[in-house]
């Protein structure tokens, strides 16, 4: 056939094969939006939610399903989803399980569009978002009500860094037949096993360590029961949260750098916690490492390590100005969201705008610890200090 065919068609149908047994460490990268069939029949048998074969670009890979598989390993999960970005992951589980009529419980210090979604949600959906104390613990229950389907946990939270009593929350929740979903990016899946303290669905802001080169978006969903992963490759398909096959690649390719980056921002973060302890400006470091982090009993007990993110309290002397100026004086640390890239960032919060409980009077600054020198993250620290006294 494409012997006769003309130059134009030649263009786009070839006999030429590739000869198997190529083999090398990278996975390759599949593009497509169409998958064949071998004819109408196997075209017709085919499910689109049986992962063992593939249907359509949208459903999956080799690229991603191979993705997906090694998150799920990270985490001592047994599916995985993945979506376009971190909040189209806590936006999928929110689909996924709830409906007109249910209760959701969201930390009051979780991740600020997780909040936005969860007032749109009330606003347009006819669901209730309801707001709890992250440190609350068992007295969650008092919380639940019939309609509860689901209730967020976020640990720590990744501004104001509370630690919340993880399977405290888990147990209550199993016992009312409510699901839990915590979003374990801070963590990501390394330092935290959401499923060992009672998590039923995990969710990861791929776009932070898993990438870890500020230069992708993407989440992931993962958990252990069929039943539920069923309900999320659902949402998926509904809402069409597709991701990039080269995007998928980057992450694949930082993957197994994944454990060693993650310990060195573990490790220059406490270095630089703890010398900002010593400094007389900031009244309190919070990382969970630490004891002046609230919830930091429950990081020693449930925790194996800590991320490259924390913030820090200046002391009430110091105005929001003279704040500002600090974090404008900084050289090393640049001004931008996100974080778990090699480069140190710093992003300054307005609290009581954010948060109905909020009593801390100095002002709040957020710091992701890069994989620059600790020692030169200090001095550019030590120059902006000297800013606050001008
Ligand atoms: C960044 C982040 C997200 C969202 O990830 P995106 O990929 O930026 O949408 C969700 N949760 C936490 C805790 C995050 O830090």
């Amino acid at each position: 056939m494409t012997q006769k065919a003309s130059p134009q068609t030649k263009l786009i149908h070839s006999d030429y094969q590739a000869p198997d047994g190529f083999a090398a460490f990278p996975m390759a990268i599949h593009h497509a939006s169409s998958v064949l069939f071998e004819n109408v029949a196997a075209m017709r048998a085919r499910n689109w939610q049986d992962k063992s074969a593939y249907t359509y670009g949208l459903h999956g890979t080799p690229t991603t399903f191979t993705l997906e598989a090694r998150l799920a390993e990270v985490e001592g999960g047994q599916y995985c989803v993945l979506a376009p970005s971190g909040l189209a992951a806590i936006a999928m589980v929110d689909f996924a399980f709830l409906k007109t009529g249910d209760d959701v419980l969201i930390p009051d210090n979780v991740y600020g569009p997780n909040r936005e979604l969860g007032s749109w949600l009330k606003q347009s959906f006819g669901i209730t978002a309801r707001f709890y104390d992250p440190l609350i613990g068992e007295r969650i229950a008092e919380c639940i009500l019939p309609n509860t389907r689901l209730i967020w946990i976020e640990a720590p939270g990744s501004i104001s860094m509370e630690v919340p009593d993880v399977p405290a929350i888990c147990k209550v929740a199993r016992e009312k037949n409510v699901l839990t979903a915590i979003d374990n990016t801070w963590s990501a899946g390394i330092a935290f096993k959401a499923f060992d303290h009672g998590v039923d669905i995990s969710v990861q802001a791929l776009t932070k360590y898993q990438s870890g080169s500020s230069d992708v978006l993407m989440g992931a969903v993962i958990t252990r029961e069929k039943k539920l992963s069923q309900k999320i490759d659902i949402a998926h398909m509904r809402l069409g949260l597709g991701v990039g096959a080269d995007d998928a690649y980057l992450v694949l390719r930082s993957l197994p750098t994944l454990r060693l980056r993650f310990d060195a921002h573990d490790k220059a973060a406490r270095v630089l916690a703890n010398w900002l302890k010593t400094r007389p400006e900031i009244s309190k470091v919070l990382h969970p490492a630490l004891p002046d982090c609230p919830g930091h009993g429950h990081w020693k007990r449930d925790f194996i390590g800590a991320g490259g993110l924390f913030s820090v309290l200046f002391d009430s002397r110091f105005s929001e100005e003279q704040t500002d100026r600090f974090v404008d004086s900084l050289k090393l640390f640049k001004i931008g969201y996100s974080w778990g890239g090699v480069n140190s960032l710093c992003v300054p919060y307005r609290m009581r705008g954010m948060r109905q409980d909020w009593n801390e009077a100095g002002q709040l600054v957020r710091l992701n610890i890069g994989l620059e020198d600790p020692m030169d993250l200090i001095a550019d620290l030590e120059q902006a200090f000297d800013t606050l006294s001008i």
